[in-house]
């Protein structure tokens, strides 16, 4: 898998690690553990910022709209599904061996795409 990628696959999860933080029952939960919610959101912030900041602009500014209008701008293929719109993809498209080794986009949707297999 490319670098790219990889860092735009690590930027969403960052961004569901920061949202869950910020969701009142499961910092309440933290809390309860002993942890400190509100320092790891703050570092979490640190490290999606540095980390964005190593991504391409173009991919960053289209992640950055992906974001904010559907919630997840990268999502996993499954069984030739993009599991954000649930558009099956072209065979060809799928077969490629070369599939992760550059970054793909949803013809449909248009979410940053990866297959895990
Ligand atoms: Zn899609």
């Amino acid at each position: 898998m490319i670098k790219e990628l990889e860092k735009l696959i690590s930027l969403h999860d960052l961004d569901v690690m920061i949202s869950d933080l910020a969701n009142k029952d499961i910092s309440k939960q933290e809390k309860k553990l002993g942890l400190s919610p509100d320092s790891a959101a703050e570092r979490l912030q640190k490290m999606r910022s540095k980390l964005a900041l190593t991504i391409d602009r173009k991919y960053r500014d289209l992640y950055d709209q992906l974001a904010s209008h559907y919630g997840n701008a990268v999502v996993p293929v499954v069984n030739q599904l993009c599991s954000g719109c649930f558009t099956q993809l072209p065979t060809a498209f799928c077969a490629s061996p070369e599939r992760n080794d550059q970054v793909e986009t949803c013809p449909s949707c248009g979410r940053f795409i990866y297959w895990c297999n």
